[in-house]
């Protein structure tokens, strides 16, 4: 089966499995599992950060994040389209008493700085409004195609944030697809925000996890909060130990990931019935659309399945496949060869 439904498929690498030496592994609660601390050490190292966290999920990182960061009662700025918005479960309302306020995202995963004004209440003074706490962006952005947020843009944002005395939260789930893209240190985008949430668990294919980066008294609050949701483990070293090898030997490797995925773009986009925008294309996720009246989308996903090919779809009529560390050229190739059988 060739696997594009997602990056999470990713399985851990050997070394990954390897020789967890039990005396390092200690109770985390206490601070005292050897692994994780050279893993949160590690993270903010990377990020420029005073420091960093572990959880179980980027889930539970980013509900972390946003209740640190924001009191109850009050807003917390979201895109329409984030993850955070639409697949995390409603987190920050149920378990903070937070309201979410939904911006319209750009295609290329902006919010515009004019639509997040018209969120913020003239006088602060009337007791009217509920007050924003925080600002969030997702970088790069799943479900406009893993575009990537342009670092002028970031800059804009936390001047903007800055003067409206707004911390901003990044959702970098897959924050090293953008800086390999980019070529840039992670910490040179990382530098335009408050916190930042990354998993480890997608292209850096370590089977469970995800890190908050963050300032240390911001840290030192989310681990209280992580406690209380429940993410607070014991000998957590043996996933830190999968996600200090993701951070060694995982990373540079992602360049083949956003080539595979171009690769199978410009291949989709020359197939009759089918509809990719290569350009857009500017990380490891690949959009299209089937322009075929022969299939409806289910359909679709149904027989390329039926013949090896796991895809899914991903709202609004487009179908998303995403490349990582499972799958090669190859693959790719034959991916082309499947879909172009079902469209003869
Ligand atoms: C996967 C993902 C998350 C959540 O991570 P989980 O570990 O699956 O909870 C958050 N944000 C984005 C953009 C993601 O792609």
């Amino acid at each position: 089966m060739i696997e594009l439904r997602s990056d999470t498929f990713t399985l851990p690498t050997k070394e990954m499995l390897e020789e967890v030496n039990p005396n390092y592994l200690g109770d985390d609660i206490y601070g005292e599992d050897s692994y994780v601390l050279e893993l949160e050490r590690k993270a903010a190292e990377i990020f420029d950060k005073e420091a960093s966290l572990l959880f179980p999920s980027g889930t539970m990182a980013n509900l972390t994040a946003i209740m640190a960061h924001s009191p109850r009662g009050s807003k917390v700025i979201v895109g329409n389209e984030s993850d955070i918005y639409i697949y995390e479960a409603g987190g920050a309302s149920v378990c903070g008493g937070i309201i979410y306020e939904p911006i319209n995202t750009q295609e290329d995963g902006r919010l515009l700085i004019q639509d997040i004004e018209r969120a913020i209440p003239l006088n602060k003074e009337d007791p009217q409004f509920s007050l924003p706490s925080l600002i969030c962006i997702e970088n790069p952005h799943n479900r406009m195609g893993g575009r990537i947020l342009p670092l002028t843009y970031l800059k804009e944002m936390s001047e903007y944030a800055r003067s409206k005395e707004l911390p901003i939260h990044m959702d970098g789930a897959r924050i090293f697809n953008a800086s390999q893209a980019l070529n840039v240190e992670p910490r040179v985008i990382a530098e335009h925000v408050d916190s930042l949430q990354f998993c480890l668990s997608k292209g850096l294919s370590a089977p469970i996890g995800s890190m908050l980066v963050g300032n240390k008294d911001f840290i030192l609050n989310a681990r209280r909060i992580r406690k209380m949701l429940g993410g607070g483990m014991r000998q957590a070293g043996i996933i830190a130990k999968p996600g200090i090898v993701a951070l060694n030997s995982m990373v540079s490797r992602l360049k083949k990931d956003h080539e595979n995925a171009k690769k199978l773009g410009v291949g989709l986009s020359k197939i009759p019935g089918i509809e990719c925008n290569v350009e857009k294309i500017e990380t490891n996720i690949v959009f299209f659309r089937v322009i075929d009246e022969r299939y409806s989308l289910i359909e679709f996903i149904k027989l390329a399945k039926y013949n090896n090919l796991n895809i899914d779809e991903l709202g609004y009529g487009r179908i998303r496949a995403v490349t990582h560390s499972g799958i090669d050229s190859e693959d790719i190739e034959q991916a082309l060869t499947i879909i172009k059988r079902i469209m003869n």
